[in-house]
């Protein structure tokens, strides 16, 4: 057997930036994936976008979570030498004068005055894109290419021996009293970063998970050529050379099938403001780890300290993940406690 600190069972957003805190932190570690292709973390636009649109107020825990994570991101680009993370202004299409006045009120907000612009722009060629009320921009915000970070983190893991490609099945593993054993690895702990997936593990299936599918269109545009993302009800973001549409929220089908119904649903939201030809090139769908409170769910297993779980990224894994991995290190190596409103003990009603 093979004697490890930690068995990181999922190498999306979560598993990943939680193997990397370990491993800064000399702790040995083996992360283990079954290697699907289309996995929330594969497909997610990656925007990280500090502003919530409905409403204009402050993503939650920004002020914390954004520069963490854009300094954990830099961190992997000297790791892995590639770049993932690129700053990029997303800009609001005002649909009419009131959305237009909304947003120039919110801008004298001094919580809003970091992250909205005050200026009303006209950037975009108006005979592709209409948008007769201007635009405006969100400042600090950017995106992460999650696939090609993924698999480049992914290498490096290989290159170390730190990964196995492999489902991990609950029923192969043995829970001794100070470790566990799986495979031929006998760890301390296990820390599940399941995603969606973790509905079907039976430690902790009885999280209140309200799980979301989410469906995108990688597209190609004749003539648009853009360098900010723009949102109107859609997401339209530069990607790779072509563009990311994106994205739909279903809270019923909850399945990693793509529907034709989600294409002419992004196709059609999209033509109502943008005049191009589009040529769709791919279409993926994914479960979006989210929770009935909006929080991540983080913590130890009420019966055996030896299970851990770091999960309900939600919608932005990208901004989150990095800050709350780094919490999760600080709470096994240093013992500093976990934030109540993360902690999975917030369901069970008492302190784990
Ligand atoms: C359409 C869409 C668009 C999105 N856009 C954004 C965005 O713009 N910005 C943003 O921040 N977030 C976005 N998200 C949300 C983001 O993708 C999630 O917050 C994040 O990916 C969650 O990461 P995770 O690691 O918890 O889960 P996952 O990505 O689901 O990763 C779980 C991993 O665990 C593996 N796994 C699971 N069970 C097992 C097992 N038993 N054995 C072995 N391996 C296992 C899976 O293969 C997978 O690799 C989007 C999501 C979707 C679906």
């Amino acid at each position: 057997m093979k004697k490890i600190d930690y068995l990181i069972v999922g190498q999306g957003i979560a598993g990943s930036t939680l193997a990397h805190s370990l491993l800064q932190e000399g702790k040995s570690v083996m992360v283990v994936d079954e290697d699907k292709d289309s996995t929330s973390s594969k497909i997610a636009a990656g925007l990280c976008n500090p502003v919530v649109f409905k409403r204009l107020t402050k993503s939650w825990m920004i002020d914390k979570v954004l520069e963490y994570a854009k300094e954990y991101y830099r961190h992997q680009e000297q790791l892995l030498g590639d770049q993932y993370y690129f700053d990029l202004p997303i800009y609001k299409l005002f649909a009419n004068e009131k959305e237009q006045k909304f947003w120039l009120q919110k801008c004298n907000d001094p919580e809003m005055i970091d992250w909205l612009s005050s200026e009303i722009e006209y950037p975009f060629d108006s005979n592709l894109i209409q948008y007769p009320f201007g635009a405006a921009h969100v400042q600090n915000s950017g995106y992460l290419n999650t696939e090609n970070w993924l698999a480049g983190f992914k290498n490096y893991l290989i290159e170390k021996q730190y990964y196995l490609a492999s489902k991990f099945n609950y029923n192969e593993v043995n829970i001794e009293e100070d470790s566990i054993s799986w495979n031929t690895y006998r760890a301390n702990k296990v820390i599940f970063c399941e995603g969606y997936n973790t509905i079907n593990n039976p430690y902790f299936n009885w999280l209140p998970f309200k799980l979301t599918k989410g469906e995108v269109l990688t597209v190609n545009f004749e003539n648009l050529n853009m360098q900010a993302a723009i949102n109107k009800g859609v997401f339209v973001l530069p990607h790779d050379g072509n563009y990311k549409l994106g994205a739909t929220y279903d809270w019923d089908k909850l399945d990693e099938e793509i529907t034709e119904e989600a294409r002419i649903n992004l196709l059609n939201r999209t033509e109502k403001f943008l005049s191009d030809e589009i040529v769709v090139v791919s279409q993926k769908a994914g479960i979006r780890p989210t929770v009935i409170d909006r929080r991540p769910l983080i913590g130890v297993h009420p019966d055996n300290s030896n299970l851990l779980v770091f999960n309900g990224l939600g919608t932005k894994g990208v901004m989150l993940a990095p800050y709350f991995a780094n919490r999760l290190v600080e709470f096994l190596l240093h013992n500093e406690p976990l934030p109540d409103e993360v902690n999975i003990s917030r369901f069970l009603g008492k302190d784990i």
